[in-house]
């Protein structure tokens, strides 16, 4: 009986490697830090300078509640929370995008942010090549925060609070997971985008420049 259950394992987790993505190959770098660290800034000058999809997963989470998928409401009351929703739904609006991508190399921005998510994330059979962590004070943090007026409604003093509690507890654990396996490239993020984008380069560049970048007409 239990070679039958040993060959069914193997067989599923040999379609699961298969059929993840369709198929497809792909490159990912998680892109952590707290709440206000610059992700997503820094993910866009990634994306300009080294051809990169990025992905944010909170982004992707506010698109599905704007879609008015059956989800919606339910995303919503979390991330007005300031927690975490379960892993089954970023994981698969993950890898859509990703199949759906003709790229295929991606910026996975703000996720894992629990050990649940990273478990989730490696039963897909998928391991980031890094983890590139924006280490910045709450102090900034929340400064940026404050200041940005992006019109989020999880960007107030109180769910603020909520989110850096949440980061704490729940996301740097996985950030010391991947620094044990020596994933981690930690950036200082306490500087002015420019500065911070200077270290970020740094990284990239075994990672070569865009492939479609033209040269510049002078
Ligand atoms: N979120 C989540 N899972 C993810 C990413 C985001 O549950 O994988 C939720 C969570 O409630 C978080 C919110 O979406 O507080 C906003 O995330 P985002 O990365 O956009 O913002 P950040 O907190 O990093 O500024
Ligand atoms: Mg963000």
């Amino acid at each position: 009986m239990s070679t039958a259950v040993d060959a069914s394992v193997a067989v599923t987790e040999q379609e699961d490697v298969e059929n993840i993505l369709g198929g497809k190959k792909v490159a990912v770098v998680f892109v952590l830090g707290g709440p206000g660290s610059g992700k997503g800034t820094q993910c866009s000058n990634i994306v300009e300078h080294f051809g990169f999809t990025h992905l944010s997963a909170g982004e992707l989470l506010r698109t599905e509640i704007k879609s008015g998928s059956e989800n919606g409401a339910m995303i919503e009351n979390i991330i007005n929370e300031g927690r975490i929703v379960p892993s089954e739904i970023t994981i698969k609006l993950l890898q859509e995008a990703m199949i759906k991508s003709e790229n295929d190399k991606f910026l996975i921005d703000g996720f894992p942010r629990n050990e649940e998510n990273r478990a989730a994330f490696e039963n897909i059979k998928l391991s980031p090549e890094f983890v590139l962590f924006f280490d910045c004070s709450e102090e900034e943090m929340g400064r940026r925060l404050l200041g940005r007026n992006q019109g989020r409604a999880d960007d107030n003093i109180e769910t603020i609070r909520k989110r850096f509690g949440v980061f704490v507890e729940s996301s740097l654990p996985v950030i010391q997971y991947y620094d044990s396996k020596g994933m981690v490239k930690k950036i200082n993020a306490a500087k002015p985008i420019t500065e911070v984008f200077e270290d970020v380069k740094t990284v990239f560049q075994p990672y070569g420049p865009k492939a479609t970048q033209m040269p510049s007409r002078e």
